[in-house]
């Protein structure tokens, strides 16, 4: 295991209880001796050594041989160059989120295209087809991205299923999954998050505070906006760019995420107002739904995240914008200090057929640290997904480069569903344009209320 964080501290007992192996068979690596406590509690032992891009070699090849994984739960080593170190090992591979060496997310000598994560799966999606049998490399399979691809198929049976339209079986293929999203005239899919929980200690000045890695979050926040671009949007953003390579399935802003907020819903908050912060789902989920030919496609979604994080982390985002986006000298991960709150964290797909339907879990605070010790809501809806990816990647070892739309979304939730607390299917009639025009008049498209234009705040 690189890295044991919020993720890894939370996904170590999951493995110990879903794998049959011993503590000792694992080895965490990571560049201090501090957050060790729980790894030591069950006899996992550990390497103390900062991965970087010249010991890379050094560090992980003594310990990694044909067979063995790779878990990626670190921020800043780049994971293309693990895949690359794994594939020549034949070693097993699995991360929550591509990430490259540090400073490249915030590199503004770079175009903002380059920092894009576009260009980092196009980089890992690259890596496909090297060698005869090559050994499985899981990308980007957390919550969001992860789960989220699984959320979103189910979410179309049901929709199908409340329809009428319901196939005999869910589509096994990727053209079929597209066509049934183009079926039920699906516009849009947001991935919608309402994180309630609160800490003892309420964040301080000059404090990042949040519910998952503070790094993380303050690294893809300043990263370029990005969201899968569908073809029934007719104003295309002013600060919009398009890419000239790849699946041209999305398209960046030039802005940052955490500067840019959207109108969204989920059952419990109703309205909300989320960040639309770049993430691989928005990119792979857009692309897997996508008919004909990719640069003058028939049919694709918008796809794109709008997070409602806990509030500790909405005053952490103002204060690090306040600063020119320069992160707070203190960062502080909420988990065992958590006294309240729930992450609402589900897929919201609207169109003019079906309204509304949001899909996902409401995991509260209390019912993830009975599920798992060690995790907060936020955590377990990582996690979970962490330990299936990895269950999968051991039943299915030689499958090459493969996202979360690749994967067999029923299997995977059997895995998942039961950490998730009360998983729940709502409809709808919410659009973005309810309740506007008030108390100013507002440059809307009332013709279609599922414009991009119509969610977009800033
Ligand atoms: P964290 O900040 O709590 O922990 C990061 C870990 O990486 C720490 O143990 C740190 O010591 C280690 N690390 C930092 N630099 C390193 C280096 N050079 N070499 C080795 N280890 C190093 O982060 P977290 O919340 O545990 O998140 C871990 C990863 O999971 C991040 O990439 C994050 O973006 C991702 N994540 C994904 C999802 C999802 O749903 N897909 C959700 C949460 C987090």
């Amino acid at each position: 295991m690189l890295g044991f964080g919020s993720i890894g501290q939370g996904v170590l007992p999951l493995l110990l209880r879903h794998i049959e192996m011993q503590p000792a068979q694992i080895l965490i690596v990571k560049p201090s001796a501090k957050g060790l406590e729980a790894a030591n509690a069950l006899g996992v032992p550990h390497l103390i050594a900062p991965v970087s891009c010249d010991n890379l070699r050094d560090v992980l090849d003594p310990h990694l041989g044909s067979g063995d994984f790779l878990l990626n739960l670190s921020v800043d080593v780049c994971s293309v160059d693990l895949i690359r170190l794994c594939q020549e090992r034949d070693a097993l591979y699995l991360d929550t989120c591509i990430e490259p060496w540090p400073g490249a997310y915030t590199d503004a000598s770079r175009p903002p295209a380059q920092r894009t994560n576009y260009a980092l799966r196009e980089q890992a999606l690259a890596l496909r087809g090297r060698g005869r049998h090559p050994s499985t490399a899981v990308l980007t399979h957390g919550a969001n991205p992860g789960m989220v691809s699984y959320l979103v198929k189910q979410a179309l049976c049901d929709m199908a299923a409340q329809t009428g339209l319901a196939p005999p079986v869910a589509p096994t293929t990727r053209r079929g999954w597209a066509e049934l999203a183009r079926q039920l005239d699906v516009r849009v899919i947001h991935i919608a998050e309402r994180d309630t929980q609160v800490g003892a200690e309420r964040k301080q000045p000059g404090e990042f505070v949040n519910t998952w890695s503070a790094d993380g979050f303050a690294s893809e926040g300043r990263q370029p906006a990005e969201l899968g671009w569908g073809t029934h949007e007719r104003h295309f953003p002013p600060d919009g760019a398009r890419h000239e390579q790849g699946s041209r399935a999305a398209l960046y802003l030039n802005r940052p995420g955490a500067a840019t907020r959207v109108r969204s819903w989920t059952p419990l908050a109703g309205a909300i107002q989320g960040y639309l912060i770049t993430h691989g789902e928005s990119i792979s989920i857009a692309d897997h739904l996508t008919l004909g030919d990719p640069a003058n496609p028939v049919y694709r979604p918008t796809v794109h995240y709008a997070y409602h994080p806990c509030d500790d982390a909405v005053l952490s985002v103002h204060e690090m914008a306040g600063q020119n986006w320069q992160m707070q000298p203190r960062q502080r991960i909420l988990k065992d200090d958590i006294v309240q709150g729930m992450d609402e964290l589900g897929v919201l797909l609207m169109g003019p057929s079906r309204g509304a339907y949001w899909y996902g879990s409401q995991l509260t605070i209390e019912q993830a640290r009975a599920l798992c010790p060690g995790n907060s809501a936020t955590s377990l809806q990582v996690t979970a997904p962490v330990m299936a990816g990895v269950v999968w990647a051991m039943r299915n070892p030689r499958r090459d480069v493969v996202e979360p739309d690749d994967l067999p979304h029923e299997e995977m939730l059997e895995m998942i569903l039961p950490y998730l607390g009360p998983v729940v299917g709502v409809a709808s009639s919410w659009t973005p344009l309810d309740d506007r025009d008030w108390p100013f008049r507002e440059d809307l498209d009332r013709e279609d209320p599922w414009q991009f234009k119509n969610f977009r705040i800033t």
